[in-house]
């Protein structure tokens, strides 16, 4: 991938309980990673998602940030897919996870120039429920003028 020029947040869609041990989770996103290898009819080279933050605000690699990703159909190019844990319709993400989405996804701002106006939920680019409504409503409320995103 040449360049990121937007950014996009998803959740899981799996609701998570149970232990966010190390290698629980490690476990967790072989499975995820699996799963967008032999989708079919059309599979994907690797886990589809850049970044991944689990429920006790780990921040792992997914897709090397090098090659496009594969997280909103027909709309990967130049666009950063991070993901959470969980399934936002029926839980909240953890205080952990929204601490460290909310200062990685600042960085990558930074980092790459993403105005807020690019910086986007699964749900906004395609009919989906993604990332949940709960995931939803914070990323509205991070991006209104009073919010994180937008002082980036
Ligand atoms: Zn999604």
């Amino acid at each position: 991938m040449p360049t990121v020029s937007r950014i996009t947040v998803h959740h899981e869609g799996n609701a998570f309980s149970g232990s966010d041990e190390y290698s629980a989770i490690a476990r967790r996103l072989a499975n995820i990673r699996e799963g967008h290898i032999r989708r079919r009819p059309e599979p994907f080279a690797d886990i589809g998602y850049h970044f991944i933050i689990d429920p006790s605000g780990r921040i792992w690699e997914g897709r090397p940030i090098r090659y496009q990703g594969a997280h909103v159909e027909a709309q990967n190019e130049q666009n950063l897919g991070i993901m959470l844990i969980g399934n936002f319709d029926v839980q909240r993400p953890t205080q952990a996870q929204l601490i460290s989405l909310e200062s990685f996804l600042v960085d990558r701002m930074r980092f790459y120039r993403v105005p807020v106006s690019r910086v986007y939920t699964h749900r906004e680019l395609k009919s989906t429920a993604c990332p949940g409504r709960n995931l939803q409503s914070w990323m509205i409320a991070a991006r209104s003028p009073a919010g994180t995103f937008a002082r980036a």
